[in-house]
């Protein structure tokens, strides 16, 4: 069998190693492993891989949230769309201008900026991922301001 070594991820709210333990701790009943901050005032969080590698960064409560509604706004866009998961996933990537984009990645700003476009700028019949990222970029200061704000850049 093939060892993976995992280092075991930090929390961002108060830089404690994470702990790895099965989630029945956090929800009552368990879905699997996680990783859970040791700080009790963070209940902060994210899921575990079946290899154990952590799903993206933990998150407190606040990005959770802001996760959440990147999540439904993302999702509904795609699925309105009629466009695969996997383009609408390298549409993500090229709006944020990031590599292999995951709501589980993303920091609070960036949440936002995936709601802000994602809602407001509906993909159009037949236009494919590619003309829409060209079209919002070419597009009004607003969405400039957001990227910067996420700190990132349409490309
Ligand atoms: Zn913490």
């Amino acid at each position: 069998m093939r060892k993976i070594k995992i280092v075991p991820p930090v929390c961002p709210l108060c830089g404690a190693t994470a702990r790895y333990i099965d989630s029945v701790a956090v929800y009552g009943t368990s879905f699997g492993m996680m990783w859970l901050c040791p700080t009790a005032r963070c209940d902060s969080y994210v899921g575990a891989h079946a290899d154990g590698r952590p799903k993206g960064t933990l998150a407190g409560p606040e990005l959770r949230k802001a996760r959440r509604d990147a999540h439904a706004a993302f999702d509904g866009w795609w699925q309105r769309a009629r466009i695969s998961r996997t383009k609408a996933y390298i549409t993500l990537s090229r709006v944020l201008g990031i590599d292999d984009a995951h709501i589980g990645s993303m920091d609070i700003p960036q949440c936002e900026f995936v709601v802000a476009i994602f809602t407001a700028n509906p993909i159009r019949d037949r236009e494919t991922p590619n003309q829409y990222v060209r079209r919002l970029a070419a597009r009004n200061s607003t969405l400039s301001t957001h990227a910067v704000r996420a700190g990132t850049e349409i490309r």
